[in-house]
């Protein structure tokens, strides 16, 4: 979407970020939200009463102090995005693009449905807004390759749920012709309006910093339009005054789903599709991302890097977090296995402040935890496993138990 950066130069860099800090997560509607609160950045033509909003944004942004010094940072914060009304980032977008479809069927457009392919979030969060909006929603999911938790999303707010024996990239050739031909709106985030909203997450990190921008972000991508919200978050910062640098990019993928990281190391400006493997990290798990040329430009702006992550490494990075305190999604580990190897290559220096971005609520991934810590995971060492001990209701057994496991050698 193009802003009239001009028309928006009329307030300072300074009195932008007054404004932002007087609305953040105050209860005047609707600039409470971490969205909305930016509003004149994002979507100034929505009338108030339209918007549909669940108090998106405003998320933690946190120190991970013990799991930084394990892997030699000093600086490290996590930004979890997935503490959210539907447990993903995907609401940041969700909400501008629902709100813009409520307007426009006021001044009589004539939607059937919203509709979109999925890989999970992005389905729940459109089948979340669209019923607080009362519009009807569609959406199309990969059979199986979702867990229960984002599955039962869309199922619990009345969506159409289409399950599709085919994989993300599948759902989405067939999604894209229902709106060519009108049957419905779509909602992907090749719809810019998505990317409007996303793009808020670069603001709240730097506002959050007292307006400081970071050295490093690390992002994990599959269809690759939060990365592009990213950098257009950032480049409006800039453009307007907010901010005097860019971080640097990180795009974290997934080995088993890596278009972008194999045109990367190829040297190439274009990614070849290829058909993504099962990840752990199902919800990035896709192998011709709409997104690539908007990416390619955003590591360019943003003087970035693409890197990988197997599965073992996920699985581990996930643990080693976990063990912390945080509470990881797979893609998430995957953005902290890729953020590991660049402090061990020293590409990312000791003291450097880095914040790794969490995509989603780990507890709408528990099925591979469990998995995990019972070490029923194919191809995977369970190394940190850490099963629940099975007891009858004895004193002594219980003491005994906790003396195994604590008692110094
Ligand atoms: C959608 C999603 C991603 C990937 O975002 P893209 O914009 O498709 O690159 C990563 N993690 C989670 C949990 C997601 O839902």
């Amino acid at each position: 979407m193009e802003h009239d950066i001009e028309a928006l130069r009329t307030r300072s860099g300074d009195e932008w970020r007054k404004l932002f800090d007087q609305r953040y997560k105050g209860t005047r509607w609707p600039y409470g939200s971490g969205v909305w609160g930016k509003r004149e950045w994002v979507m100034p033509t929505v009338d108030d009463d339209l918007i549909v909003s669940m108090d998106e944004g405003g998320t933690n942004l946190f120190w991970a102090e013990r799991y930084g010094k394990q892997i030699g940072l000093s600086d490290l914060w996590v930004k979890l995005c997935g503490n959210s009304h539907s447990g993903s980032f995907k609401d940041l977008g969700m909400t501008v693009l629902v709100s813009v479809v409520r307007q426009a069927v006021r001044d009589g457009l004539r939607v059937q449905a919203v509709a979109c392919a999925s890989t999970g979030d992005t389905s729940a969060s459109l089948a979340a807004y669209g019923a607080a909006a009362g519009l009807p929603v569609v959406v199309l999911l990969p059979r199986g390759k979702i867990t229960t938790g984002q599955l039962v999303q869309p199922l619990a707010h009345g969506a159409l749920v289409l399950g599709l024996d085919t994989d993300f990239d599948g759902c989405m050739a067939i999604v894209k012709r229902l709106a060519q031909e009108e049957v419905v709106y779509l909602a992907n985030s090749m719809n810019p309006l998505r990317i409007e909203g996303q793009k808020t997450v670069a603001i709240e990190i730097v506002q959050q910093f007292d307006w400081e921008v970071p050295d490093w972000v690390i992002l994990p991508s599959g269809n690759l339009g939060n990365a592009s919200a990213l950098h257009a978050g950032f480049k409006m910062m800039m453009d307007l005054g907010v901010a005097s640098r860019m971080p640097r990019l990180v795009v974290a993928q997934a080995e088993a789903a890596n278009p972008m990281y194999r045109a990367w190391i190829a040297g190439k400006r274009e990614i070849e599709p290829i058909r993504a493997a099962t990840t752990l990290a199902s919800a990035i798990q896709i192998g011709n991302p709409v997104s690539a040329p908007r990416a390619f430009r955003a590591l360019d702006a943003m003087n970035g890097i693409v890197e990988q992550a197997s599965e073992q490494e996920l699985v581990d990075a996930a643990a080693e977090a976990d063990a912390t305190g945080m509470y990881t999604c797979p893609h998430t580990a995957v953005g902290l296995a890729v953020l590991k190897k660049l402090v061990q290559r020293g590409v990312i220096g000791k003291t450097q402040r880095v914040v790794c971005i969490s995509t989603a609520h780990g507890l709408k991934f528990t099925e591979f935890k469990v998995r995990y810590h019972e070490a029923q995971l194919e191809h995977i060492k369970s190394t940190r496993a850490n099963p629940a001990v099975i007891l009858p209701p004895d004193y002594d057994r219980v003491s005994e138990a906790i003396q195994q496991r604590f008692a110094r050698a």
